[in-house]
C-alpha cells in the first residue's frame, strides 16, 4: 500500500482513531496497517460487494489455523469464490502457546483476528464463525452449524455448495481412551486451554498456603504432572518451572521447596523425535532443575486425585498424588473429519489421507491439509512395471544407462524416496543403483535386476508429522497450484504420467524441514538444524526469539510478543488469577 492511499484511508476513519493511528506510526508502518484495516468500519460493505459471481468456483475453507491461513495468504481470490468456516475467528499462533500458560507471553499477544488477515484479500473472502458438522461428499456441500448465543435471533444452522473443499480442521488431543483424563487432566492445544492451565497454576498455590493444610496436603496440591514427553510437554515443564523458580517462590515463600514437576513418558526418552543429543541435553538439564522425568511409565487411569500408572520394567502399578496434570500426549482425528472418511472409504486410517498433490484419496474437489491429513507417498514398487516400459524406449526389454538418465529426473520428483535412499547409501548419483553387487557399471539392465535396484528404495518413504510447518507449507503449496491453474493446464510443470501420456498438471507437494526448536526454560533452548546441525544454550534460546518473533502473522502480534517478552525480563510474570 502506497503512503499516498494510505494516508487517505486514515483520513477517512473516524476521528476518534486518529491518535490510536498515530502511536502506532512510530512504532512499524506494517502495525499501522493491520491496526488501521481493523478499525475502518466496513465490514457490512464486505459481505455486499462479494456477492458470488457466477462463474467463479466456489472454494470452501474449513479452519483458521496454519494450514488454512497460509493457503488464503496467498490465494489469487479474482479467480474463485472462497467461503472460510471455522468456530475460531482469530489465528492462534501456537508455538507460543506454552509460554502462555505461565503468563510469559499474553494469550491476546499471540492471536490475530481472522477479518483482519483475510481484508488483505479486499474483503473478497466470507468469513462464518461456525463449525462444520458434516461434509457431503456426494452432494459437495458441507452442514455447518453457529455457536453464537441461540437467544440472538436468526438459525443457527446453514449449507454451503463447493466445487473444491478445503479440509484444515486440525486435530483434536488424543486420550488413547484413558479413563478420567477427559475429566481431570488438562489440554495444551488451544489458547483457552493455556489460559485455564494458568489459571489453575495459582489456585494450586493459593489452595497450598492456605491455613490449616498439612505438609503432606501442600505438597499433593503442588505437585504438577505432565504425561507426554514430546516437544509440547517438554516446553511446558520448563515455563513452569521457571514461573516456579524465577517468580512464585518469591511471592509464595512459605511453600517453596514444596512444588515440584513431574514428567511421565511412556518411551525411554524424552523428545525422542529430536536428534539423541537434545534429548540427552534435555534430561540432564532437567534433572539439575529437580524435574522428575519418568521413563518407560504408562498412565493408566487418572482420578481427581492420583494417576495411576504402570512402570513398565517391573510391571508394577504406581499411584502418584496430584495437584493438576496437563495430558500431551499426540493428537486423534475430529469427528467429522472421522465422519467424511467413512463416507469415502476411508475406514481404518489415522488420518484423512490425501495423494501427494494433496487431494483427498476417494473424493474429487476435496484437499486436505496440516494435522487433519496424511500425505500417502506412492510407492515406487507398485509402478515399477510402468516405469520400466516407459523408460525402455526402444522396446528391447532391457534398460540401459541412458534410458534410465532419461526418466530419472521424474522419477526423482515423482518417488522422493529415491534421492532420499541414494543419500542413505552414500552414492553419488541415482544412476549408480544400477551398479552390480560388487559396485561395477552394467551395461544393460532387465525387468528383475531394475526391480531388484530399486526394491528398498521404498522403506525410505516417511510420513510428515503433525506441525505447524508442515501445514503451512501445505497450505502455500496448494494456494500457488490454484494460482497458476489455468497455465499449468495447458502448460504442466510436473513429472510425466508413466502410467499414461503427458505430465502431471503440478509437481507433488514436497516438504522441507527447517529445523525444529526445544526451548527448555533458563533462557536455554535446543535446536535441530537443516544439515544434522544441533545447537544447544543459551545463544540458541536468542535464535528462537529471533525465528520466534520473525514468523508472527502481522506487525501487531510481533510488537505485542517483543514487548511481552520485554516485560517479563523487566517485572516477571504476573500471578493474578484472571
Ligand atoms: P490448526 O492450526 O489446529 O487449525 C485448525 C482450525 O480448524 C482451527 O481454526 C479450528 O478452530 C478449526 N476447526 C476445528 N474444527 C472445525 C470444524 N468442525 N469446522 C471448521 N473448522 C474447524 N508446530 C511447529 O511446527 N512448531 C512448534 O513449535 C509447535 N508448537 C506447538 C505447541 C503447542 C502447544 C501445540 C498445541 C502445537 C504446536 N505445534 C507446533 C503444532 C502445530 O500447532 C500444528 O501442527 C498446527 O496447528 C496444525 O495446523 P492445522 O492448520 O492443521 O490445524
Ligand atoms: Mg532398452
Amino acid at each position: 500500500m502506497g503512503a499516498f492511499s494510505f494516508l487517505s484511508r486514515v483520513l477517512h476513519t473516524k476521528p476518534s482513531n486518529y491518535s490510536k493511528l498515530l502511536i502506532l506510526v512510530s512504532v512499524s508502518s506494517g502495525g499501522l496497517i493491520a491496526y488501521a484495516e481493523a478499525h475502518s468500519n466496513n465490514e457490512t460493505k464486505i459481505v455486499e460487494q462479494s456477492q458470488p459471481e457466477p462463474k467463479k468456483k466456489k472454494v470452501v475453507v474449513l479452519g483458521t489455523g496454519w494450514a488454512s491461513i497460509s493457503f488464503l495468504k496467498d490465494l489469487d481470490v479474482s479467480s474463485y469464490d472462497v467461503q472460510v468456516v471455522s468456530p475460531r475467528n482469530y489465528f492462534a499462533f501456537t508455538p507460543l502457546l506454552p509460554s502462555v500458560t505461565c503468563g510469559t507471553v499474553e494469550a491476546r499477544s499471540i492471536v490475530e483476528p481472522i477479518r483482519n488477515i483475510l481484508k488483505k484479500g479486499n474483503g473478497k473472502i466470507q468469513f462464518w464463525e461456525a463449525e462444520c458438522l458434516k461434509i457431503d461428499a456426494k452432494e459437495k456441500k458441507v452442514h455447518c452449524r453457529s455457536h453464537i448465543d441461540e437467544n440472538l435471533v436468526g438459525k443457527n444452522d446453514f449449507s454451503l455448495d463447493y466445487d473444491y473443499l478445503i479440509v484444515a480442521v486440525g486435530a483434536r488431543v488424543n486420550t488413547f481412551n484413558t479413563p478420567g483424563v477427559l475429566e481431570y487432566c488438562h489440554f495444551l492445544k488451544e489458547v483457552e486451554d493455556a489460559q485455564r492451565i494458568r489459571r489453575a497454576v495459582i489456585d494450586c498455590f493459593e489452595k497450598a498456603v492456605l491455613p490449616g493444610l498439612s505438609d503432606e496436603e501442600r505438597r499433593t496440591n503442588l505437585h504438577f504432572v505432565i504425561v507426554g514427553g514430546g516437544p509440547t510437554g517438554i516446553e511446558f515443564a520448563a515455563e513452569l518451572h521457571d514461573f516456579v523458580h524465577e517468580d512464585l517462590v518469591r511471592i509464595y515463600p512459605g511453600v517453596k521447596d514444596l512444588a515440584k514437576i513431574t514428567i511421565i513418558q511412556s518411551g525411554d526418552h524424552i523428545l525422542n523425535t529430536f536428534d539423541e543429543r537434545i534429548s540427552t541435553f534435555a534430561e540432564r538439564k532437567f534433572q539439575r532443575d529437580g524435574i522428575e522425568v519418568l521413563t518407560g511409565c504408562r498412565v493408566v487411569s487418572v482420578s481427581d486425585k492420583f494417576i495411576n500408572m504402570k512402570v513398565k520394567a517391573t510391571a508394577e502399578n504406581v499411584k502418584v498424588p496430584h495437584g493438576m496434570v496437563v495430558w500431551s500426549t499426540g493428537v486423534g482425528t475430529r469427528p467429522v473429519v472421522t465422519d467424511f472418511m467413512e463416507q469415502i472409504g476411508q475406514t481404518n486410517r489415522r488420518a484423512l489421507a490425501t495423494d501427494e498433490w494433496l487431494r483427498v484419496k476417494g473424493c474429487e474437489g476435496a484437499y486436505a491439509l496440516g494435522d487433519c491429513a496424511t500425505v500417502d507417498q506412492r510407492k515406487i514398487m507398485e509402478d515399477i512395471t510402468t516405469i520400466f516400459k516407459a523408460a525402455d524406449k526402444d522396446n528391447s526389454g532391457t534398460l540401459t544407462v541412458d534410458e534410465f538418465e532419461d526418466v530419472i529426473e521424474d522419477i526423482i520428483i515423482r518417488y522422493p524416496q529415491v534421492e532420499l535412499y541414494v543419500k542413505s547409501k552414500h552414492l553419488l548419483e541415482v544412476v549408480d543403483l544400477l551398479r552390480d553387487y560388487e559396485g561395477n557399471k552394467q551395461g544393460e539392465i532387465d525387468i528383475e535386476g531394475f526391480k531388484l535396484a530399486l526394491s528398498h528404495v521404498d522403506s525410505q518413504t516417511k510420513s510428515l508429522p503433525a506441525t505447524a510447518q508442515v501445514a503451512a507449507q501445505q497450505g502455500a503449496y496448494l494456494s500457488s497450484c490454484f494460482n497458476r491453474w489455468e497455465q499449468c493446464k495447458s502448460n504442466p510443470e510436473g513429472p510425466r504420467r508413466f502410467k499414461s501420456s503427458g505430465r502431471h498438471e503440478f509437481r507433488p507437494f514436497r516438504y522441507r524441514h527447517l529445523g525444529q526448536f526445544a526451548p527448555l526454560g533458563g533462557d536455554q533452548a535446543a535446536a535441530e538444524l537443516p544439515g544434522d546441525w544441533v545447537s544447544m544454550g543459551r545463544s540458541t534460546q536468542w535464535l528462537w526469539y529471533s525465528v520466534y518473533a520473525s514468523k508472527q502473522v502481522s506487525w501487531r502480534t510481533r510488537i505485542l510478543v517483543v514487548a511481552d517478552w520485554t516485560r517479563r525480563y523487566i517485572f516477571g510474570r504476573d500471578s493474578s488469577r484472571i
